[in-house]
């Protein structure tokens, strides 16, 4: 039997829910149980895979082929469960399929509406797809009194009602701020939280208070008798320097204990050796590597979440802090370059260029590569940073001065190129030029082979592997023979050999451009094979080893 934890958030934003979440998911794990965890996000584009990254953050992509929230990259981080289509909803989709069915004629002649249409595609989707899932743990996107948060809270409320409290449990995110000037920790606004909570129905039974310090026994008492809660269940979650100290934190404070009371659920302690160890690393590490990165999207660094996580993942696998130096790679374009700019890439250990879209930019990407090629500083290149690299190499390397992307224009080379079609198992994927943007790129995983003696396949150790994408340009493969004998290896293809998925340069101490995000995959437990290797180089780089 499924038991379903919703989370919700009230006060201000940006509280850590999607962290909490994947804490709680990995406490339970812990405990012996098997979770699931989901995102419900209100706003009204049928998913984030047409938001800016400056404005909304990363978009996640699932093995299956969603772009979806970047919790969900945390919670695929905490739990180890992979993520899936079915965990990541929004209003947008809610009513393209509403719309879609109305049109249908499905609805047989009645009016639709939020309560019940909405609200009962919102209950739909919370219980499809759960498996064998001890907990669904739902988090609930925005804050606790925005308009477009109604259905939802709507939509859980019935939902708690017909699967009834015993197996439905409210947990609200709250904000206890400590005011200087009255020195003390004030509880009004989760007490106003929580009403606008009650005012659609929802009593809470569980509050994660977030503190910079720690919240007194008597303030929490009093939040308790003011929302109704029991004090025990009263949550006091503490700021910590870093993320993995998260799930020892929140247990320490009674979090996973009190989830399990709540559903009268008796269970092994935690075991919590594993975060421990990962904090101790993080904690002590016995050097100190810097990494540069070379992006467009360096002004919100949400925008490269995963990215930042595996390559703290690569430090782990070395015990070794990574330092990130974030370069907006258009610095990399003023006229008086190099001799404005360039200590910037001569003081890293190692450079990488990671995703993105659009020609702002990418010269100064395509210099930051060939920085790296020339002076021999091993170079991650992530999809955009690998087409950037491979551009550089066929300017520079293989002499064909028009080398240049298609997704900017027209050019005499087109060494990267619109995909038209391609095979997805046994199906026949196509693109056009003037598509839609939504949804339209190859997305998901993809196997790769990985070509004997190549860089790549040490690393991985293995002949095949499956990584995730999210791009509608491709290296442009007729250009195979004329790069490699540049001195540009294609590493790793598609299985039909047309797609180029890895290019290294054998003449140097690490220089490899993937056309996926092994970012997506990399988790604390088990840093990704590409970041640990190439942390290693920046080790090796830095003369740390
Ligand atoms: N803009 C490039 C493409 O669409 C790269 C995309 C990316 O880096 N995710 O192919």
């Amino acid at each position: 039997m499924t038991r379903f934890i919703f989370i919700t958030g009230g006060v201000v934003s940006s509280l850590g829910k999607g962290l909490a979440s994947a804490a709680l998911g990995s406490l339970l794990q812990t405990r012996g149980f098997k979770v699931r965890l989901r995102k419900l996000d209100p706003y009204l584009n049928i998913d984030p895979g047409t938001m800016s990254p400056t404005q909304h953050g990363e978009v996640f992509v699932t093995d299956d082929g969603a772009e979806t929230d970047l919790d969900l990259g945390h919670y695929e981080r905490f739990t180890g469960v992979s993520a899936r289509r079915t965990d990541n909803i929004t209003t947008g989709r809610i009513y393209s399929d509403i719309l879609a069915k109305e049109r249908r004629g499905d609805y047989l002649g009645a009016t639709v509406q939020v309560i019940p249409h909405v609200t009962d595609e919102i209950k739909a989707f919370i219980r499809s797809d759960i498996g064998d899932a001890d907990f669904l743990l739902c988090e609930i996107g925005g804050t606790v009194g925005d308009i477009e948060s109604l259905p939802f809270l709507e939509a859980i409320r019935q939902f708690g009602n017909e699967v009834g409290s015993a197996n439905a449990l409210f947990i609200h995110v709250t904000l206890v701020p400590y005011l200087p000037a009255a020195g003390e920790l004030k509880t009004k606004p989760t007490q106003h939280s929580v009403k606008e909570l009650l005012s659609v129905g929802i009593q809470p039974s569980m509050l994660l208070c977030r503190s910079d310090m720690p919240i007194p026994p008597d303030q929490r008492r009093k939040i308790a008798l003011f929302c109704n809660i029991l004090p025990e269940r009263v949550i006091a979650a503490l700021d910590v320097p870093s993320i993995y100290q998260v799930p020892i934190s929140y247990s320490e404070q009674g979090f996973d204990e009190q989830v399990l009371s709540y559903f009268g659920i008796e269970a092994p302690p935690p075991d919590l050796k594993r975060w421990r160890g990962i904090v101790d690393r993080v904690q002590h590490p016995e050097g100190e590597v810097t990494i540069a990165i070379v992006g467009k999207y360096t002004s919100l660094l949400d925008s490269y979440k995963s990215l930042a996580e595996a390559l703290t993942h690569g430090g782990i696998a070395n015990n070794v802090r990574v330092k990130l130096q974030w370069l907006d790679s258009e610095i990399f374009e003023r006229p008086d370059y190099p001799y404005g700019v360039i200590h910037h890439l001569e003081s890293a250990h190692a450079i990488l260029v990671p995703g993105g879209f659009g020609n702002r930019g990418t010269e100064g990407m395509i210099r930051a590569a060939q920085f790296a090629r020339e002076r021999s500083v091993p170079y991650l290149g992530i999809c955009f940073g690998m087409q950037m690299a491979v551009i550089e190499a066929a300017r520079h390397m293989a002499g064909l001065k028009g080398a240049g992307s298609s997704e900017f224009g027209e050019c005499e080379h087109p060494i990267v190129g619109l995909m038209t079609e391609w095979v997805r198992g046994n199906e026949l994927e196509q693109r056009t030029n003037s598509g839609d943007l939504g949804g339209t790129m190859r997305l998901g995983a993809y196997p790769c082979l990985l070509g004997e003696d190549t860089r790549a396949r040490s690393i991985y150790g293995a002949a095949e592997i499956s990584e995730r994408h999210r791009h509608r340009y491709e290296v442009n493969i007729n250009y195979r023979s004329a790069l490699e004998d540049a001195g540009l290896r294609f590493s790793g293809l598609s299985p039909d050999g047309q797609l180029p998925e890895i290019v290294e340069i054998p003449h140097h101490p690490w220089f490899v451009g993937v056309q996926f995000h092994p970012e997506l995959k990399s988790k604390p437990f088990e840093p990704h094979p590409l970041f640990a290797s190439y942390i290693e180089a920046a080790m090796h780089h830095s003369r740390l080893v």
